[in-house]
């Protein structure tokens, strides 16, 4: 693959900013190079210095958990911003164009529009998994980035991974795998195949089986020359020190993780039975992520019932494919148990 063909003309010899911590990265000294005040915070704690804008000491230990080394990965203000980038890195607006395979997370469309970049769409089969010969159909030298998500929002479900396979090897650009969700899933994440993919890019986050949607920390893992363009084309200090602090500590509790994740797996089985046994309920999709797909009568009715009595859930039933769905994240089983007896009462 030929990484200079796909990245956008205007960037080709870019020289980023040189943050002033890039010069000298010793912890001891007396800094003088960034106008920062040395006095401290109007804070109880200090947060007076600028964070490291490559945030080296989590990505060491993000390289032990996830077995891959660290020119591999990207950090980003939640893996939002990776996307963001993705687009911007790649993407001529009014030139080329992204394949996305609806129904899937909306931010895809939304970067891109934001970006001027166009979409090409490629509906997922009624299974809503990927039709790749139609995808195959679609693709052309213009195509910079195909969107694959993995557990997919809001369907809940993994993609075959030979199919997958099969997209990144037509794919004359990037292609891009979301697995926010992957932490919920039977291990199938094709994180490790970027060492053999130089046009993959796993995405994952902190935000989702981490606990940590309030900080803002997504990953990209790909071939270091993605890496290396995409920390070019970044805001200097884009994952704040607090957050870097935050998942080094999460880091080191990797079981209580996984202990929440096995706990709310516990949570979505009994969730799904629950929904399941209800008459009204038509139907419960499978899911592989911490949120099932459900389809109901009427879903605007369920939906406005349910904001009354404070139960706020997702209202998909006009995106293609999900007619008549909500999507409802697994909570915590008090929580899970209220909108069963909630629904139950629904007629
Ligand atoms: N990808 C998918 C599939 C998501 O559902 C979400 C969040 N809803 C994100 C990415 C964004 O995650 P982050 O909080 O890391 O920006």
């Amino acid at each position: 693959m030929n990484l200079d063909r796909l990245l956008r003309k205007h960037l080709k010899g870019l020289k980023p900013y040189q943050s002033a911590r890039d010069e000298y990265t010793g912890r001891e000294g007396i800094f003088l190079d960034a106008n920062e005040n040395p006095l401290g915070s109007a804070t109880e704690e200090a947060f007076n210095r600028y964070p490291d804008p490559y945030q080296q000491e989590v990505k060491a230990a993000l390289a032990l958990v996830k077995l891959i080394r660290e020119p591999y990965i990207f950090l980003g203000n939640g893996s939002d911003e990776a996307i963001d980038l993705l687009y911007r890195a790649f993407c001529e607006p009014g030139e080329d164009h992204v394949i996305l395979l609806p129904p899937t997370y909306g931010m895809y469309k939304v970067s891109a529009q934001i970006n001027g970049v166009d979409i090409r769409e490629v509906s997922l089969a009624e299974d809503f998994q990927l039709d790749v010969e139609a995808i195959r159909a679609r693709v052309s030298p213009m195509t910079k980035l195909i969107f694959i998500c993995s557990p997919n929002n809001p369907t809940g479900n993994l993609m075959d991974r030979e199919a997958i396979r099969q997209v990144i090897e037509m794919a004359p650009g990037l292609v891009v795998v979301d697995e926010a969700y992957a932490d919920f899933a039977p291990d199938q994440s094709v994180l490790h195949w970027v060492r053999e993919y130089p046009n993959l890019v796993v995405l994952q986050t902190f935000s989702k089986a981490w606990g940590l949607a309030n900080l803002r920390l997504g990953m990209a893992f790909a071939d270091p020359a993605i890496i290396q363009i995409l920390n070019q084309i970044k805001p200097p200090y884009n994952v704040n020190g607090l957050t870097q602090r935050m998942a080094l500590e999460a880091l080191k509790n990797r079981k209580k993780m996984q202990q929440q994740v096995s706990d709310l797996l516990e949570e979505r089985e009994k969730l799904q039975a629950g929904l399941s046994a209800l008459p009204l309920v038509e139907r419960v999709y499978p899911s592989d992520a911490n949120f099932l797909l459900v389809k109901v009568p009427e879903p605007d009715r369920w939906y406005q019932e349910l904001i009354d009595k404070r139960i706020i859930v997702r209202n998909r039933s006009r995106v293609h494919l999900c007619e008549g769905c909500l999507r409802i994240t697994v909570g915590r089983p008090f929580e899970n148990r209220m909108l069963l007896e909630v629904l139950a009462q629904l007629t």
